[in-house]
């Protein structure tokens, strides 16, 4: 059988193994399937590591629990930071499931650090089942051509948002933004000169926002913003920067030199808005650019150029 913890432990006391014997007695049979049942009401890694965290604590206290999964961009954070620490990087066979830490100002013992180990075993499946079921989630809300979030990651984050400013009384805009004539850049280059051009695009518009600014992909060669805690000004400043950045900044794509340009329609949350409601002020905008010359941006009543 693999050996699936890498022991990375600071805290070992140099204690005899005594009272190692104990410790692990306590850890029966039966303990080891109520904690296997426990860990399996559960496919949220964060809740895992709460259960388990609460399961170890029964036989060995500690203050703060830390997991992280760069992979997946996982961070899980219980309790508070302690002078101890015994650190596990977790394995199944050849697979990385992330680096567990747990922490508290006494020393870990010898005893409880292999009662620690034996209790990890337990964890290993449930967490593994978790991460893949995650890492689908993910996947399911992702645009595989240019790795931003799609349709579906729009259609859930739209309805938190929106509840969460409103909740909140913030303010929040939405933009969306249509390529200008891209089955032109189709039609003469070529798909895949005309994906490495919606990938460009992606980018470019990923350079222009701020970082709580949210992305998507909604369909072919159209993009929207979701900019939260903005009003009208600040929406209005980005669609320009976006704007402006794309006309002046020409994509090379398998050697075609293409100067591309974006209609961009802009709406801002009003009290009683629905996603429904705020998408579609934005996509009649949108379409009020287009009819009004392309490379432009339209909000409510204005166009700018
Ligand atoms: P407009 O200025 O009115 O937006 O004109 P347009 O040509 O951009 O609009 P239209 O909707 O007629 O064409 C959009 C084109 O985008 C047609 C479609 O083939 C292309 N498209 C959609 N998705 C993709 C994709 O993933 N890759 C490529 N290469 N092209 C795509
Ligand atoms: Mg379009
Ligand atoms: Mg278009």
């Amino acid at each position: 059988m693999n050996k699936p913890l890498q022991h990375i432990a600071d805290a070992i006391n140099g204690r005899g193994l005594s009272g190692s014997r104990s410790l692990l007695h306590d850890f029966t049979l039966e303990k080891e399937l109520e904690i296997a049942q426990s860990l399996q009401t559960s496919l949220d890694p964060t809740r895992l590591i709460e259960l388990f965290s609460k399961e170890v604590a029964a036989l060995i206290p500690h203050q703060g629990v830390r997991y992280r999964n760069d992979d997946l961009d996982v961070l899980v954070k219980l309790g508070t930071q302690a002078r101890h620490s015994c650190s596990y990087k977790l394995n199944l066979g050849d697979e990385p499931l992330g680096k567990l830490t747990f922490r508290r100002n006494r020393k870990f013992t010898d005893a409880e650090i292999a009662t620690l180990e034996h209790m990890l075993c337990t964890l290993l499946y449930p967490l593994r089942n978790a991460l893949l079921y995650q890492d689908a989630l993910q996947l399911a809300q992702k645009d595989p051509l240019t790795g931003i979030c799609n349709r579906a990651a729009l259609d859930e984050t739209l309805q938190r948002e929106l509840s969460h400013a409103q909740r909140r009384e913030t303010g929040c805009a939405l933009l969306i933004l249509d390529i200008d004539h891209f089955k032109d850049v189709n039609d003469r280059y070529g798909h895949i000169v005309g994906d490495c051009a919606i990938r460009a695009i992606a980018g470019m518009v990923a350079a222009c926002k701020r970082d709580g600014d949210l992305l998507f992909r909604y369909g072919g060669e159209e993009f929207v913003v979701l900019m939260r805690d903005a009003d009208l000004e600040g929406a209005v400043l980005l669609a320009e920067r976006i704007r402006g950045h794309i006309e002046r900044n020409p994509c090379i794509c398998s050697g075609a030199d293409l100067h591309m340009t974006v209609s961009i329609g802009v709406s801002i949350l009003q009290p009683h808005d629905s996603p429904v409601s705020l998408f579609a002020r934005a996509d009649q905008s949108l379409y009020r650019a287009k009819r009004d010359g392309r490379n432009r941006i339209c909000v409510a009543e204005d166009c700018y150029q």
